[in-house]
């Protein structure tokens, strides 16, 4: 990974963990945290949010995991952008697999999203991904490419570099099977391209590209040791603070 762009190692907590356990789980993690170079990210409930701020004291970013495109309104139920920078959130997951499957968001809804996450001035972590079914078609390059130009549209190239990218095939997502580090190079790769081609060289060579999927801390080393995986997000490891931590460290030096 080049000197331009930053490690980041982001968790997606999805509907679980309390307050309490929130909180319990930043302390247990801080060991990990401290000394590490690069930046930990924990999408965490909407719930969770004020108490992973506070005891994180500022050494994780904290975000969610969805907003609504409105800033305001009669819609039950939603959260918008400005509700989330009020409580203290620093980015939002936007477009996760779970979102987009289970919750039939499409891209030009997503897309909207995107939009008001940088008016609200919450960095938007934009996830991409093909499910099993269309990578055995062979289509997951054509697949990334419109998920990337309708999710993104209308983003300038100075927004555009407030963003962090996440390859997540939807086929590893939760099913313990990982891209091979050189399948999700050539993803990655890609994506790098695309944002080259939609945003300029500044873009490209300075976004992270997370990979997620499956990331243990058995295998994050070798995803990450790839040219242009500079990270990556992860769900049903980011639940337990050694295993979130061992991927924190998984190519930290053992001391001497
Ligand atoms: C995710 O939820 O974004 C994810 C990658 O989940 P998991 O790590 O459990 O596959």
């Amino acid at each position: 990974m080049p000197a331009s762009r930053r490690r980041l190692i982001a968790g997606n907590w999805k509907m679980y963990k309390n307050r309490e356990e929130a909180a319990s789980f930043v302390e247990a993690l801080r060991p990990f945290v401290d000394g590490f170079s690069g930046e930990v990210y924990l999408a965490v409930p909407f719930t969770a949010i004020e108490a992973v701020s506070s005891a994180a004291e500022g050494r994780i970013r904290v975000g969610a995991q969805n907003m609504n495109d409105a800033t305001e309104g009669a819609f039950t139920g939603e959260i918008a952008g400005e509700m989330l920078t009020d409580v203290g959130a620093q980015f939002v997951l936007l477009g996760h697999s779970e979102r987009r499957h289970i919750f039939g968001e499409q891209n030009d809804f997503i897309n909207r999203k995107v939009l008001r996450s940088l008016e609200a001035g919450l960095e938007p972590i934009v996830c991409f991904g093909e499910t099993l079914e269309q990578r055995e078609a062979g289509e997951t390059a054509q697949v990334l490419e419109q998920q990337f130009s309708e999710t993104l549209a209308s983003v300038t190239p100075e927004q555009a570099s407030k963003l962090v990218i996440a390859y997540e095939p939807v086929w590893a997502i939760g099913t313990g099977m990982t891209a091979t580090p050189g399948d999700a190079q050539k993803a990655h790769q890609q994506l790098r391209g695309l944002l080259e081609q939609h945003f300029g060289p500044q873009a490209a060579s300075t976004v992270p590209i997370l990979y997620g999927g499956s990331v243990k801390p058995s295998n994050a080393a070798e995803l990450m040791a790839q040219p242009d995986v500079d990270g990556v997000l992860v769900g049903g490891a980011s639940l337990n603070a050694e295993q979130f931590g061992g991927i924190i460290n998984c190519d930290r030096a053992p001391a001497t």
